[in-house]
């Protein structure tokens, strides 16, 4: 499956540690004037109350990952207390949190797969006191995205070499990511998690924020428009 990447965000980490396990694989004068100046004042009113535009880690069309078991979107946002619960229970340090920027988002745990994959754990689940995070007791019952390749940018499928780092990081492999040609990952979706350890461990680097690999959820930020 072919999937546009183009507009991935560069995640920034705030508040939490830097990781580098995957080092190991690798925007007419008088009333328009008067015009746009009001237009500036809603527009920076609008980026306090909304946050603007998306933050990084709202990953752009690819979507929020939120942590195993999340509630639906809405009832995510109305029922966590940001207690950060979750992620002082995480073993790998792959929770990280929203910041300021994000406003109604802002204190809520995320998961940023290019920097740190989860590995299931499910240990998040058990810690949530207010049942955001409703406790899954088999890895397999995770469904926090889908893992989508780039056919362009992936190596073993656009011919320039030999891989399977994705396949050899994914925890449901054989089941989530099976193997073609020159090791060529191939996506099952009934079987992926979106835990990104895939994503994490990809060797395409094109750009900074860019893997061949990366996972898709359906939580887009709902303030797409810059305001201003
Ligand atoms: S399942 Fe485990 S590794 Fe994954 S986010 Fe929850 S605590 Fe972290
Ligand atoms: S294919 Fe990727 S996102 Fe899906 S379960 Fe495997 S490692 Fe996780
Ligand atoms: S890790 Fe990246 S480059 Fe390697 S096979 Fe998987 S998607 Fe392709």
């Amino acid at each position: 499956m072919t999937h546009d990447v183009k507009q991935t965000l560069k995640p920034n980490g705030l508040g939490r540690k830097t990781h580098s396990r995957r080092r190991f694989f690798r925007k007419s004068a008088g009333t328009a004037v008067m015009g746009g100046f009001l237009a500036a004042v809603a527009g920076s009113y609008m980026r306090l109350r909304t946050g603007g535009v998306a933050p990084a880690k709202a990953r752009g069309p690819l979507g929020i990952v939120r942590p195993p078991g999340a509630l639906a979107e809405n009832d995510f946002l109305a029922s966590c207390i940001r207690c950060t619960r979750c992620a002082d229970a995480c073993e790998v340090n792959c929770i990280d949190f929203f910041g300021s920027e994000a406003g109604p988002l802002q204190g809520t745990p995320c998961i940023v797969p290019i920097e740190r994959g989860c590995t299931l754990c499910l240990k998040c689940g058990e810690a949530c006191p207010t049942g955001s995070l409703v406790p899954l007791s088999k890895k397999e019952d995770v469904d926090m995205g889908d893992a989508v390749v780039d056919d362009r940018l992936c190596v073993s499928i656009n011919g320039t070499g030999v891989c399977g780092a994705c396949y050899t990081a994914c925890p449901l492999s054989e089941k989530a990511i099976t193997q073609g040609i020159r090791n060529a990952p191939e996506i099952h979706p009934d079987f992926c998690t979106g835990c990104g350890l895939c994503e994490e461990f990809c060797i395409v680097d094109e750009r900074e924020g860019l893997r061949a690999i990366q996972v898709v959820t359906k939580r887009t930020w709902p303030y797409k428009k810059e305001v201003a």
